[in-house]
């Protein structure tokens, strides 16, 4: 057991705030935009979590998507067991790499050829200078909302009007190399066909969350996926689909297969690696092709391919291929979760509403429908926060912000549904 695990909760605050910015080691564990002091987890298994001063939480963020099993599901954790005393990294390809390729490569039919590399971060970042690289042009295009990990050519908003430049979200990410990233609302199909019009032939690539699930849940309109890949091909753009969330999570065959769009390239991560770290990127041999040693476009990675995070990801695949129940319980239990939450809403009267694709689901302080990122950002971000306290207190682990996904998994069964929604049930009372 660690040296600190005893230790006072404000102690231990206090010292990863010296050593840590904002003692975090990602900053939305800072609980800043729910101004409440920060937990610090012990352990979790299953559907719970427990911090360190022994409270346990049902938990709703699950390490924000990958764990669709829930914490420590023993078939991985014994996977793990067995292989760490084979070596835990060597710097040369093993089989479990290959397998993990194939699972993958199997499941999606874009994904023709693919690089395994440590995040979803480095997924996108290299996805999209595989796009550059390929196609010789600089832009690319992303959506308003859309999250892609915190590269600096995605750490942009929008300017003011939709054909000016983007302003960068970070100080530290030139503004030279953001005036190459142009914004649109997501489904906006007009909006993004007047921006590629005004852009002939500099666009090297458009990425996109095939569902938003980074400004909530904000699925695709009727259509627009559709929409996004006629215009790309009309006009020579590679589309990237970052199923970094979707991936292995909305479906088998992830949101391509859903929406039955095929991207050009795609970028994987959370899911994929069975709870390690991981991400992946690929596409299309011939653009894949490119990437060194067989063509120019440089990327790689010491640890990437990961040995041990391969075996927890062809454990996590295999299991979500073979057991056809998975997905129907998953959807299935998020619909309930929603069901019952929309009931809560109009007993309580609440200017609240709820978002959902498939097992993507979230709560939303806005009584509109939402189906944008204006949408989303009529948002009451001070209820949301009152609503997360009284969920904490209550037992429940929601993500620190109103911007997040919930992520039931498939240990969250009826029972613990259920006590989630007794919860919901007393917390809206208290929000009137
Ligand atoms: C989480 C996420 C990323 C970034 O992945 P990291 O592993 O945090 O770098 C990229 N895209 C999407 C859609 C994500 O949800």
């Amino acid at each position: 057991m660690h040296k600190y695990l005893n230790n006072d909760k404000a102690e231990l605050l206090l010292l990863a705030r010296q050593l840590m910015p904002g003692g975090v080691n990602s900053p939305v564990r800072a609980f800043g935009s729910v101004n409440h002091e920060p937990v610090i987890v012990e352990s979790a298994k299953g559907a719970y979590l427990t911090d360190i001063e022994g409270k346990r939480y049902i938990d709703y963020v699950c390490s924000y998507g990958p764990l669709i099993f829930g914490h420590a599901p023993d078939f991985i954790v014994d996977e793990l067991r067995e292989f760490a005393g084979h070596g835990t990294t060597y710097g040369f390809t093993t089989p479990h790499e290959v397998e993990l390729a194939e699972l993958i490569a199997e499941a999606y039919p874009a994904c023709e050829m693919l690089r395994m590399v440590n995040s979803g971060t480095e997924a996108t970042m290299s996805a999209i200078r595989v796009a550059r690289g390929c196609t010789g042009r600089d832009k690319i295009v992303k959506f308003e909302g859309c999250y892609h990990g915190h590269s600096d050519s995605l750490l942009v908003k929008s300017g003011s009007g939709l054909l000016t430049q983007g302003v960068p979200t970070s100080p530290g990410v030139v503004p030279s190399l953001i005036a190459e990233t142009l914004v649109c609302p997501y489904n906006d199909a007009d909006a993004l066909e007047q921006l590629l019009n005004a852009n002939q032939g500099r666009v090297a690539c458009l990425i996109i969350e095939p569902v938003a699930g980074n400004m909530g849940v904000v699925p695709p309109a009727e259509g627009f996926l559709q929409h996004v890949r006629e215009l790309c091909t009309r006009h020579g753009i590679v589309l990237i689909f970052d199923e970094v969330i979707t991936g292995f999570r909305l479906d088998y065959h992830s949101a391509a297969g859903v929406f039955g769009v095929q991207p050009d390239m795609v970028c994987f991560g959370k899911i994929i690696g069975g709870g390690l770290p991981v991400g992946a990127y690929g596409g299309r041999r011939e653009l894949m092709q490119q990437v060194s040693p067989l063509g120019p476009i440089y990327q790689g990675g010491t640890l990437s391919g990961n040995p041990l995070a391969m075996r927890a990801g062809i454990a996590a695949l295999r299991r979500l291929r073979d057991d056809k129940m998975i997905y129907p319980a998953l959807i299935e239990n998020t619909a309930y979760l929603q069901a019952e939450i929309d009931k809560l809403i109009v007993k309580h009267n609440l200017p609240a509403s709820t978002s959902r694709c498939l097992d993507m689901f979230c709560l939303f302080f806005t009584p509109q429908r939402v189906n944008s990122y204006a949408g989303v950002m009529s948002c009451d971000t001070e209820m949301y926060r009152r609503f997360f306290v009284g969920m904490l207190e209550a037992g429940i682990m929601l993500a620190p912000s109103q911007f997040e996904a919930w992520f039931p998994s498939l240990a969250h069964d009826k029972d613990i549904l259920d006590t989630t929604l007794a919860a919901v049930d007393k917390v809206f009372a208290s929000l009137q």
